[in-house]
């Protein structure tokens, strides 16, 4: 079974800033589970921050928190272990939480804490992608369940 790197809070774990998740449906996961030996996990948490934790975005090439900490050697920590887990598992798919500084592909926080969307990727996504692995947002989940 071909295997694929997951967010892990679309499979329910309590590793968001807030202490939540953003678990995917039951039946979803299910199908998931059928087509796909899952990896999951959280870079954040990976990199050494807490939960609950302060929210992050990139600004200008850093990550800071919305105290404006510098959180960026957290982040690219916690990058780097997704992308050895990535690779050991010789997973080229990663099915990935859109919009988060760490997960998102195509849009993020725009840095403002304001609620704004820019185009970019997450750190993780980044660097997965510049890997050669192919990113996935949850709303295009549908492609992963063919
Ligand atoms: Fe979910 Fe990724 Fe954020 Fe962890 S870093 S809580 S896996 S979106």
């Amino acid at each position: 079974m071909k295997r694929l790197l997951v967010s892990a809070c679309l499979l329910g774990a309590n590793c968001k800033y807030s202490g939540g998740n953003n678990a995917l449906d039951g039946e979803t996961q299910r199908l998931l589970r059928e087509r796909w030996a899952l990896v999951p996990v959280c870079p954040e948490t990976a990199g050494g921050l807490g939960v609950p934790r302060e929210p992050s975005e990139r600004r200008e090439g850093r990550v800071v928190n919305r105290r404006g900490e510098d959180v960026t050697a957290a982040f690219s920590g916690g990058a780097e272990t997704a992308c050895r887990l990535c690779g050991r598992f010789g997973c080229k798919t990663a099915l990935l939480k859109e919009n988060s500084p760490s997960c998102g592909s195509g849009t993020i926080y725009d840095g403002s804490f304001s609620g704004t969307l820019t185009a970019g990727d997450g750190l993780t996504a980044e660097r997965l992608r510049a890997l050669g692995v192919t990113i996935v947002g949850e709303s295009r989940i549908k492609e992963l369940l063919k």
